[in-house]
């Protein structure tokens, strides 16, 4: 018997195998189920059409064995199986897998290759180097007269001999390690851990995966003493909830599997459950979860949806499968247009994938809708938990995404004390009413105590209550609905006048021009302008920006730190003609002008949710005129 040595690639492949220090080593046994099956699909699909092919659907299995003394685990398959050019081809080189083409472009980034390469999605039969430091693979190809035997102990190479073997398949061992300090490779000849591997992995293949299992019984002939019963079972579900037919589905099934799979301890919101033909097949299955999952807002938290490859799992969490603002939804996409061994790079890149991800989106918007439309409760609900996210996403990517969200978005508004959507502010617009306005604060009862609210209200105009840090950024990446502009009432140009309100006002402004310079002197530039205004309604002042940032979005950007941490809103006064203040300020001499412009900067200051860069002169100020 010959050693051969195996070809370059395979070989540091393998290298990379032995010495891995990924941790999700147990994908070994995916791997090599996976393979069974696929040797059994095709031995399976030869028997349709090929009369010597003596086995049918029900005799196929996938069979593992393991054995805690000699320390291996045996999986054995009554699939197609290998000749010895094909064991020698398909086992001593890797050239022609993907996921290692891929790593061969990509050599650079030595550090964490393997943890890279291996990643979701394994390397196939290579991977039990990461678990086993012998492997031995009797195989014997269907329609061939002899058997062989491949052995390798790594990357010295291997050798291959003929053996005895009756029916066609292969029957792989694995040496299993030796436990060191760090690994603990014994757990995998534990029939607990193998049964929960084969379930977490492999529950949905087609095959029955049977493993001997012994149980501890109570022995009816000796009261309190135990037996140990042996017996094979199947492990696996074989039938993926995702494929059965809708009508057989109850939703405690649904619940069930949610909470099992995406462990949570409440039923989810709403269940999503489609397939899907056309530009791509596939079967997905997706939930959008009552309460935010438990590491949703730490940066550990990764969204994605687990994705499968014909019912078996090829990766965890695929991100690309879900925009940001459906980061929140559980689930998983199983789709035949993909193929098991491609590597997370590659898939980033795939043109099958794109397509499912849009048909995705599609579906949990069309799904949001109609849960607005038809379970007002429900949706509201959902929106107080993930509303924001929403939001972020009207706002991200420049507003690429702004058209498709706009209708899911709701806000409190000054009518009721409850959700609103654009739509409906729309339609409850007042004829005389062009723009849509809006404020923002803390809290709406903070909002309803604005100044400028009073006039908004007054002119019969209802305001929407922005109450989280997104919203005004959301709204201006928006820009209109349904060609209604946005306006905020704190914005200077806020415009409800008619013209002989006006020209009043702005006759008002000009018989009192040098006192309000006088005021906007004594402020030594904390605002840009002061004005007197009929937007206070009864309150004698207040305070409104200039240009495009508003004192919300500049609190936002202030506490987002970085570039934007000096951006300034320009600030106007505002005082009310109309108050009895505008006389006492008018009859003030020179210096109590001063006192009195900061008094009440300060207080416009306060009423908008801004604080005092120096609230002991505020005090001093206040003592001192008392
Ligand atoms: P991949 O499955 O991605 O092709 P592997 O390294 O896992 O890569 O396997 C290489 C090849 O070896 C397979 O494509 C298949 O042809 C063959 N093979 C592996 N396991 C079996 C098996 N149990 N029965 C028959 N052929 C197998």
């Amino acid at each position: 018997m010959r050693k051969k040595q195996f070809k370059a690639e395979s070989k540091k492949l393998l290298d990379m195998m032995i010495n891995s220090i990924y941790t999700h080593k147990e994908i070994f046994l995916r791997e090599l189920i996976s393979n069974a099956s696929d040797a059994i699909d095709k031995l399976y699909f030869k028997s349709l059409t090929d009369d010597s092919v003596s086995l049918s659907r029900g005799d196929f299995k996938i069979e593992i064995k393991l054995d805690k003394d000699a320390r291996t685990i045996t999986i054995s398959d009554n699939g197609i199986g290998m000749s010895e050019s094909e064991l020698e081809s398909n086992l001593g080189t890797i050239a022609k897998s993907d996921s290692f083409n891929f790593k061969k472009e990509n050599q650079d980034a030595d550090t964490n290759e393997d943890i890279s390469v291996i990643g979701q999605f394994g390397v196939g039969f290579y991977s039990s180097f990461m678990v086993a430091d012998r492997i031995e693979v009797v195989s014997k190809a269907f329609g061939e007269g002899e058997a062989h035997r491949w052995t390798s102990t790594g990357v010295e190479g291997y050798t291959i001999e003929p053996c005895e073997k009756d029916e066609a398949g292969t029957i792989i061992t694995l040496h299993i390690k030796e436990d060191t300090e760090n690994d603990d490779y014994s757990q995998y000849l534990e029939q607990y851990n193998i049964d929960n591997l084969v379930k977490k992995y492999s529950d949905y293949i087609r095959y029955p995966i049977v493993m001997e299992m012994s149980h501890q019984v109570p022995d009816a002939d000796n009261e309190g003493e135990y037996i140990t019963e042996v017996a094979e079972e199947t492990l696996n579900s074989m039938v993926p909830i995702w494929r059965k037919a809708k009508s057989e589905i109850k939703a405690e099934d649904y619940n069930e599997f949610y909470k099992q799979k995406f462990m949570d301890y409440s039923d989810p919101l709403a269940v999503i459950h489609s397939k899907t033909e056309g530009q791509a097949t596939f079967d997905a299955l997706m939930y959008i979860p009552e309460n935010p999952p438990y590491d949703f807002y730490s940066k550990e938290y990764e969204k994605g949806l687990q994705l499968y490859s014909n019912g078996v799992l090829i990766m965890d969490k695929c991100a690309d499968l879900l925009p940001d603002y459906f980061s929140f939804v559980k689930g998983l996409v199983d789709s035949a247009d993909l193929s098991l061994n491609i590597s997370r790079e590659m898939l980033q890149h795939d043109h099958q994938l794109k397509i499912i991800a849009k048909a995705i989106d599609k579906k949990l918007k069309n799904e949001l809708k109609k849960m607005l439309t038809n379970d007002r409760e429900k949706y509201e609900k959902f929106f107080d938990t993930f509303g924001t996210q929403l939001k972020y996403g009207v706002y991200a990517n420049y507003g690429m995404e702004k058209d498709g969200l706009k209708d899911l978005l709701m806000f409190k508004s000054s009518s009721e004390d409850k959700y609103t959507t654009l739509k409906e502010y729309v339609g409850r617009m007042a004829d005389s009413q062009k723009d849509i306005y809006y404020a923002c604060g803390d809290s709406a009862s903070k909002i309803a105590l604005l100044p400028q609210a009073d006039a908004v209200k007054q002119k019969g105009y209802e305001i929407l209550y922005f109450t989280d840090d997104v919203d005004e950024f959301a709204i201006q990446m928006l820009m209109e609905y349904d060609g209604k502009h946005f306006v905020n009432i704190c914005k200077d140009d806020l415009d409800l006048s008619t013209d002989a309100e006006k020209e009043s006002i702005s006759k008002k402004n000009e018989d009192s021009k040098d006192m309000l310079e006088k005021i906007k002197n004594a402020l030594e530039g904390e605002v840009t302008a002061v004005k007197l205004s009929n937007k206070l309604g009864s309150h004698p002042v207040g305070l409104s920006t200039e240009g495009y940032v508003s004192l919300e979005m500049e609190k936002v950007l202030k506490q987002m730190g970085g570039a934007n941490q000096g951006v300034k809103a320009q600030l106007v006064l505002e005082i009310n003609p109309n108050h009895s203040v505008l006389d006492k300020l008018s009859s003030a001499d020179d210096e109590a002008l001063a006192k009195y412009a900061k008094l009440l900067y300060a207080s416009a200051r306060l009423i908008a949710g801004l604080d005092l860069e120096n609230p002991t002169e505020l005090s001093d100020t206040i003592v001192e005129l008392m």
